[in-house]
């Protein structure tokens, strides 16, 4: 609707902003109208309601209103920040020309010139204030070529890039290992990808999704005749990063933020996790996308952002490589046992700058004085840590592989610490962010400009004398630069002739001059004042490419500092819970002692409740527990910390546990029935059959499974069926590790045909006629099904409790009779019948005070006297 207008018909800013919002296409167009960004047309009404901020309109066009609306430049993060939130993306049109040079152009009358000069959009942020400092912000990107998939992630914030080929089916679980907050792929892509809560893909330019041109790119862009130094990267990978390549480059319009060399993951270097269990087992967020409440939370005690970030990649990624691990669980062992060094170390971290998201605002051309700062003591600390653990005794190895990263930086920090303030601004515009002492001429400048100051100060008071006006002052703004300014009424004091003022401006109260001294003073210092920013500006560019001309080495000490604090930060999470060092051992093992889920062991702690510690022994001979119980029994919790245990594990670090005795896990599966998921809307019996399906075709002899209620989404028949047989599938084919939770007690006959199966259950009592569930899982069939008590806890109403009751003795009645479940209930009352015997029941004066009586508390006198109270009421 917007460019249907004949171009006769518009101003000539409305052609100007229709050719941008052409360019924009499905963003929002930020049109920078001298302190504010624009927004028109249906732009306006979309940012307008979610800013909430007022919709006005400018001019008209084809006869109808423009709808506008517009933020102020100097707040424009924050709106940005919302509209990334919702889901938009913007196109930002700055004016690329000041005011004069259109006028020097093309006459009083011309147009400034504006262009796009960046699209934001959810992975291509940077700006502190939009981004999360304890979570990556992943752009990825997804080529194919010669019938393979490639994925290329890279974080533009940090340098964090990562390249790897995937097949079709473990594209996505790779996406949600990665987080993706945007997905790139090429236009027309069959392929089927969603980000985080869903997100769908981008489709972008298929030409830039080049094999050929992203390697000659790469190549030149890390300066490398080969890269076979980065690892061997398959077509599609390729084909990715030139994808991921160039939409950088569209999104910056030119300007390329700084990426590490690509890190090319070798298929089969993590434990594979896909989407679903990720979600279902929450790792890094719960289902309802928060932090909160996910494994990730309960887990993290890092103190710095880059920690925390390295925390969430490492749970999404567990190692299959038992070396690496060990190696992690040595730091963590070691910092665990030093609690001293670990204090110190912690201490330290708390205090640093982030310096990796520092290091990549510079590269984007957007680094302050302030972030040069943080570099600057960032690796200052950096540097007296590597001195302090260095002495340390007994150091694990990956500590002293550690350490040297975050030295060498010596003269870099000598050279920021000379040449900036201790605390310097984020804005340059005002300057004095260069310190003293570092360069001579500036420091001249400044003391001219500063005499210069103290001139004109002795000049006001020179001038209050001769004039006799105390009120005079001398004055700076903007526009008049110094200026003499006297009260209206001694005005024309000044104005006479003679008298030194020349006159510049009469407001309402005031009257303002200018002199031949006070202009000398002036323009000497605004010429030291331009000349001192001027200089201050070349030393920062300086001090920038310095800091460039090293920014892999800066990077990997950021890198050294993360692994730190996560490592810290497990030691400390085990101290501070009594937990264990996992054992790996090579056979098809899984020994957990004393477990217990971090999640929901703290939501109990919080309510002051005891959480009952379980273990899990999985063998080779005894791989498949079916546990059985009560609803709301501790089946799902005792299932998921099982496989959260082995996650931890497998990231390097230690459990809650008393022990735990693992064999490496190369695919982790958990599975929730249908209806669990219900409320979410979208998980159907389809999706869940799906979801098993994937499970019985990949699970290895090494993987780990949980299956919870699978089969519940479907009716009792088929869905016993379905559960049956892939309670069968998993025992004889996969011959996986796997827990099967169920309420379908039929499936405990399969204990009789299985060698590898047994069963468990967890406990519960009725005592009292009331359900106590003990939260306990014990060897052997829950002996019956506490449905009915369960539900009476839940506060179902007496008569529909009692209707349930009728209906299951029939059940099973019928069932002894006839082998079928539902035999029994051809002879049931209708519901409204029984309803009607149960209120007669209760409106019978003797059935109520038969029933009040508590036999086992009555002397055999008591009881006389009642019987003859009854026969009364009869
Ligand atoms: P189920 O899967 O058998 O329906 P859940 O695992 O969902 O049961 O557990 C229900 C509730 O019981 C949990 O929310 C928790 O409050 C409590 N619970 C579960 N396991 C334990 C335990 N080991 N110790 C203490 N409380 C537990």
């Amino acid at each position: 609707s917007v460019s249907s207008a004949p171009a006769s018909a518009q101003t000539p800013m409305m052609a100007q902003y229709m050719e941008l919002k052409a360019q924009a296409a499905d963003c929002l167009l930020f049109y920078r109208m001298g302190d504010f960004f624009e927004m028109f047309f249906d732009d306006a009404k979309a940012a307008a309601a979610t800013l909430d901020i007022a919709l006005t309109s400018r001019g008209e066009h084809d006869g109808v209103p423009i709808p506008m609306c517009g933020v102020p430049v100097h707040s424009a993060e924050a709106y940005l920040a919302r509209l990334i939130r919702a889901g938009h993306r913007v196109a930002i049109a700055e004016q690329t020309e000041t005011p004069a040079e259109a006028k020097a152009r093309g006459g009083s009358k011309a147009l400034v010139a504006r262009g796009i000069i960046r699209y934001v959009t959810p992975g291509t942020l940077t700006e502190d204030t939009l981004l999360d400092s304890r979570a990556d912000n992943m752009l990825v990107a997804v080529g194919e070529a010669g019938g393979e998939i490639g994925i290329a992630a890279a974080d533009i914030s940090t340098g964090r890039f990562e390249t790897m080929t995937v097949d079709a089916a473990a594209l996505q679980a790779e996406i949600a290992r990665l987080g993706a907050s945007e997905i790139v792929i090429a236009n027309g892509s069959a392929l089927d990808v969603a980000g985080r809560q869903g997100a769908g893909a981008h489709g972008f330019d298929r030409g830039a999704f080049s094999s050929q041109r992203a390697e000659a790119r790469l190549k030149a862009m890390f300066g490398v005749a080969t890269l076979d130094g980065f690892g061997s990267f398959g077509r599609a990978e390729l084909a990715a990063i030139g994808g991921l390549l160039s939409y950088l480059d569209h999104a910056g319009q030119g300007t390329l933020p700084h990426l590490a060399p690509p890190v090319h993951i070798a298929p089969g270097s993590h434990m594979a996790i896909d989407a679903a269990t990720r979600e279902s087992l929450e790792i890094v967020a719960t289902m309802a996308g928060a932090r909160q409440g996910s494994l990730l939370h309960a887990v993290d005690r890092t103190v710095t952002g880059a920690g925390a970030r390295l925390l969430a990649a490492d749970l999404a990624a567990p190692l299959l490589d038992g070396a690496a691990i060990e190696a992690r669980l040595d730091l963590v062992h070691w910092l665990h046992d030093h609690g001293g060094q670990r204090d110190a170390l912690r201490a330290v971290l708390r205090a640093l700058p982030d310096i990796g998201r520092a290091l990549g605002r510079v590269a984007m051309g957007r680094g302050s004085p302030r972030d040069l700062g943080q570099i600057r003591d960032g690796l200052g600390e950096a540097r007296m840590l590597r001195e302090r653990l260095a002495r340390a005794p007994d150091r694990p190895p990956l500590l002293d592989r550690l350490l040297p990263a975050l030295d060498g930086h010596g003269d870099l920090v000598d050279e920021l610490t000379r040449a900036l303030v201790p605390t310097p601004p984020t804005e340059t515009a005002s300057g004095g962010y260069i310190a003293e002492g570092y360069d001579a001429a500036l420091d001249d400048l400044r003391r001219l400009g500063s005499d210069g100051r103290r001139a004109i100060a002795l000049l006001e008071a020179r001038y209050r004398d001769e004039t006799g006006i105390s009120a005079l002052k001398i004055r700076h703004n903007a526009v008049l630069g110094y200026h003499v300014e006297v009260p209206a009424r001694h005005g024309d004091t000044l104005m006479k002739e003679g008298s030194g003022f020349t006159h510049r401006q009469t407001l309402a109260g005031v009257v303002r001059f200018n002199s031949v001294d006070l202009h000398e003073q002036a323009s000497r210092v605004m010429q030291a004042g331009a000349h001192a920013l001027a200089a201050e500006a070349a030393h920062l560019e300086a001090l920038i490419e310095q800091v460039l001309s090293r920014k892999e080495a800066i990077t990997r000490a950021a890198q050294a500092i993360a692994r730190l604090d996560v490592a810290a930060s497990h030691a400390e999470r085990a101290a501070e819970g009594g937990w264990a060092r996992p054992r790996f051992v090579p056979d098809q093992r899984l020994e957990i002692v004393g477990g217990r889920h971090p999640v929901v062991e703290e939501a109990l702690r919080r309510e002051g409740q005891p959480f009952v510690a379980n273990d899990c022994v999985l063998s080779g001979a005894d791989r498949l527990w079916l546990v059985t119980g009560p609803n709301m029994g501790g089946k799902s919790t005792f299932l998921r910390q099982n496989a959260l245990i082995v996650l931890l594990a497998q990231a390097g670090a230690f459990v809650p546990a008393q022990s735990a005795t693992l064999s490496l896990v190369d695919r982790l599966f958990s599975r929730v029935g249908a209806s669990d998921n219900l409320a979410r809307g979208r998980s159907t019996f389809m999706v869940e059959m799906v979801e098993t399906a994937a499970i019985l075709s990949q699970a290895t002899e090494r993987s780990f499974v949980i299956l919870d209620e699978v089969g519940r989404g479907t009716s009792t028949y088929d869905g016993l069926a379905l559960a049956w047989a892939v309670v069968e599938a998993v025992h004889e084919v996969n011959r996986c590790r796997c827990l099967f939770a169920t309420h379908y007690h039929e499936l405990t006959r399969l204990a009789e045909s299985l060698k590898a199966l047994s069963l468990h259950n967890v406990r519960a009592r009725e005592w009292k006629g009331d359900l106590v569930l003990l939260h306990e899982v014990a060897d052997g069939p829950a002996d019956r099904s506490y449905g009915i008590a369960v539900a009476r806890l839940a506060g179902l109403p007496p008569a529909v409790l009692a209707r349930a009751k009728d209906v299951l003795s029939r059940l099973e009645a019928g069932k002894a009779r006839t082998g079928g479940i539902a035999a029994g209930l051809d002879d049931l009352p209708l519901f409204a019948a029984s309803l009607a015997a149960q209120e007669e029941a209760a409106a019978d004066p003797l059935r109520e005070a038969l029933s009040a009586l508590d036999v086992d508390a009555l002397s055999p006198r008591e009881a006389l006297d009642h019987l003859y109270r009854l026969k009364a009421l009869a």
